[in-house]
């Protein structure tokens, strides 16, 4: 039994990434500014991408895209039920109507396949979801998306360097949105980033995420807010302070070698868990990818292993280790069991997976023996039910 608790996840802050913001609180200028600049440059930079721009996090991100995007009242659009909740508020907070395409079983993403059938003369939009740090099939899923004229936005809430056939998420062309959250793979402590190579579609947002100005938050040459600035429509407020984007220039940097601790820990899990029958790691697409591994996703067999997902995860916590389930389906929540405007096919991955998955605690600073705390712990939790 550890004597200290193993949350699920935990973010990485460290010396450096402090000094940073430091030295941002101390300057004068701590909101939207030079640090937010560089941060968007340096991460257009690394995704490949033609612009990008910081926002308060991906779910404003999703709003300021739908938004510029025009998508409203009659236009459906696809995305699956197995995502943060935030996408589909997002829709239909804009008036339009959210259609789920069912995902591949063992990866738990859309595929072409899956999405075909939810295609309509009123789809207006595609929005799949990079899951637990591997990447949708972008390629095939493209291709049919232009085959129908109907654009893609991919959700990239997991994918902060996550790499699909050699390439970024976010820099093949597709418009992709990033979290910050500080579950995610790097943290601002809340932020987004909305990466694309429309030139016009990140104007509009950048426009839309400061109150519809037709200037920028920050001019770089009055060191503030131009004072011609007008606006253009109506917009938001969600531009993300100069002293989160300090961190996010800070922990981008660090990035590649914060995957690297990922892995090992992914793949030693990997070898631990193939030996617990009944407890089902995802399976890895079939594609090249590097994948970012944001979390450790397994689903639990309660025929073979004696125990539901949710004892599992009490036992767990008992034993002083956290776990977390990414997702609860969205259609499977309150207010969309009710919602008549939720519609979709049958999604009978969706369900089997919704009552079965959970999170493994997965971090950078998580050492080797934690792991095999948790691969000890489950094993001894089903043994104890089977007994
Ligand atoms: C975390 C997450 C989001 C939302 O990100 P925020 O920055 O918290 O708004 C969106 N989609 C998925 C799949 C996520 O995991």
């Amino acid at each position: 039994m550890r004597e200290t608790f193993l949350p699920f996840s935990q973010p990485s802050i460290i010396a450096c990434d402090i000094a940073t913001v430091i030295n941002v609180l101390q300057s004068g200028w701590i909101t939207t500014g030079a640090k937010c600049a560089e941060f968007e440059q340096a991460f257009a930079d690394y995704a490949g991408c033609r612009g990008a721009v910081a926002v308060t996090s991906a779910t404003a991100g999703m709003h300021l895209l739908l938004h510029a995007m025009d998508i409203g009242p009659g236009d459906e659009v696809v995305t699956p039920s197995m995502t943060w909740v935030s996408t589909v508020n997002q829709i239909v907070l804009r008036g339009a109507t959210p259609v789920f395409a069912d995902i591949d079983n063992h990866t738990l993403m859309v595929t072409a396949e899956s999405i075909e059938p939810c295609l309509n003369a009123r789809t207006r939009l595609i929005i799949p979801v990079h899951f637990a740090g591997a990447s949708v099939d972008s390629e095939a899923i493209c291709g049919l998306a232009d085959e129908k004229g109907i654009p893609v936005v991919e959700d990239a809430a997991h994918a902060v360097g996550t790499f699909y056939k050699g390439v970024p998420v976010g820099g093949n062309g597709v418009t992709s949105i990033f979290s910050f959250h500080p579950i995610k793979n790097i943290t601002t402590g809340e932020g987004g980033m909305i990466c694309s190579d429309d030139r016009q579609l990140l104007d509009r947002i950048r426009s839309l995420r400061f109150h519809g100005l037709g200037v920028d938050s920050y001019d770089r040459t009055t060191q503030g807010r131009a004072p011609q600035a007008e606006v253009l429509e109506p917009g938001y407020k969600y531009n993300m302070t100069d002293f989160s984007a300090a961190l996010g220039i800070s922990q981008l940097e660090r990035l590649d070698e914060l995957i690297q601790k990922r892995t090992c820990l992914a793949e030693r899990y990997g070898r631990g868990i193939a030996a617990i029958k009944g407890v089902i790691p995802l399976a890895l697409p079939d594609y090249d990818i590097r994948h970012a591994w944001h979390l450790y996703v397994v689903r639990i067999d309660p025929e073979a292993t004696g125990i539901n997902r949710d004892d599992l995860m009490r036992a767990l916590r008992q034993r002083n280790i956290g776990s977390g389930i990414h997702f609860k389906a969205v259609h499977r929540q309150k207010y969309y069991r009710d919602a008549p405007a939720c519609t979709g096919a049958d999604l009978p991955n969706t369900e089997w997976n919704t009552d079965r998955l959970c999170s493994l605690p997965l971090f950078p600073e998580m050492t080797e023996t934690d792991v095999d705390d948790v691969i000890t712990s489950v094993q001894h939790v089903i043994n104890g039910a089977s007994r």
